[in-house]
C-alpha cells in the first residue's frame, strides 16, 4: 500500500457500458479508492445493502431499475451517502430530475476522466467535512501509518497498539480538519470538554505523545505541526 495513497475510500460505481465502467474503476483505483462495481440497479442495491460505501458513481441510463430508482431508494435509505450522477449530455431533465432526487453532483457523458476524478475528491471532501469523521472510511492512513478510529487502533512502523478514547477524539479531529488551524481553546474543549480559557500543559503532553506515536522524528513533526501560540495543523504528508 502506498503510504501516501488517500485514506480507503469506497466507492460503488454503477455502469452498464463495460468500457466506461472499466475505465472509471482503473482510474479510481489508480487513485487509491477501493472500487466495487455493479452493472445494474438491482445489483447496486444489493451490494449496498451487503457493505456500505463513502460515494455512489450512479449512470442514469441503466437495464431495469432506473439510475433515478437507485438514487431515490439510496438516498431514503443512506441520507447521508453522496452521490455524483452520470447523464447523457442532451438529456437536461434526467440532470434535473437526478438533482431532485437527492444526487450531489452530475457530470453529462461524454466526460474528461480528470475532471471526473477531482469532482469525486470534492464530493468526498465536502461529505467528510459535513459529517466530521463519520464519513471517514474505517482505516484513516497518513505517512507510514494506520489508524482505525472505530477499532481505536493504530499501526505504525514501530508497531501496533490501542488508542484511548481522548486519542481517537484528538485523532477525529485532526483529521476531520486536515490542513486548518485547530486552535488549542477548541482541542481542549471538544476532547476534554474544558473552559476554552482553561491553560493546561494536558495538551502538550498529548501532543508530544501523538509525536512519538506516528511522527518518524517526533523533533520535526510534520503531521502535527505547532502555529505558535494558537494551535495545531494536521498535514497527511
Ligand atoms: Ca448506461
Amino acid at each position: 500500500m502506498n503510504p501516501s495513497a488517500p485514506p480507503a475510500y469506497r466507492i460503488l460505481v454503477v455502469e452498464d457500458e463495460p468500457h466506461i465502467a472499466q475505465g472509471l474503476v482503473f482510474n479510481l483505483e489508480h487513485e487509491g479508492f477501493a472500487v466495487t462495481h455493479a452493472e445494474s440497479g438491482e445489483e447496486a442495491l444489493r451490494l449496498l445493502e451487503s457493505a456500505p460505501v463513502d460515494l455512489l458513481v450512479l449512470d442514469l441510463m441503466l437495464p431495469g431499475i432506473s439510475g433515478l430508482e437507485v438514487c431515490r431508494r439510496s438516498r431514503r435509505r443512506y441520507p447521508h451517502l453522496p452521490i455524483l450522477m452520470l447523464t447523457a449530455l442532451s438529456r437536461d431533465q434526467d440532470r434535473i430530475a437526478g438533482l431532485a432526487e437527492g444526487a450531489d453532483d452530475y457530470l453529462a457523458k461524454p466526460f474528461n476522466l480528470e475532471e471526473f476524478l477531482l469532482r469525486v475528491k470534492a464530493i468526498l471532501r465536502r461529505a467528510q467535512r459535513q459529517n466530521g469523521a463519520a464519513m471517514l472510511a474505517a482505516v484513516y492512513r497518513f505517512g507510514d501509518n494506520q489508524v482505525d478510529l472505530q477499532g481505536a487502533r493504530a499501526q505504525t512502523p514501530r508497531g501496533g497498539f490501542d488508542l484511548t478514547e481522548l486519542e481517537v477524539r484528538m485523532l477525529e479531529l485532526f483529521f476531520a480538519r486536515e490542513k486548518e488551524l485547530v486552535t488549542r481553546q477548541e482541542l481542549l474543549q471538544k476532547v476534554w470538554g474544558m473552559a476554552p480559557d482553561t491553560e493546561t500543559r494536558t495538551l502538550d503532553n498529548f501532543i508530544v505523545r501523538l509525536r512519538k506515536y506516528f511522527e518518524k522524528n517526533p523533533a520535526r513533526p510534520m503531521h502535527f505541526r505547532t502555529v505558535r501560540g494558537r494551535g495545531y495543523r494536521f498535514y497527511r504528508e
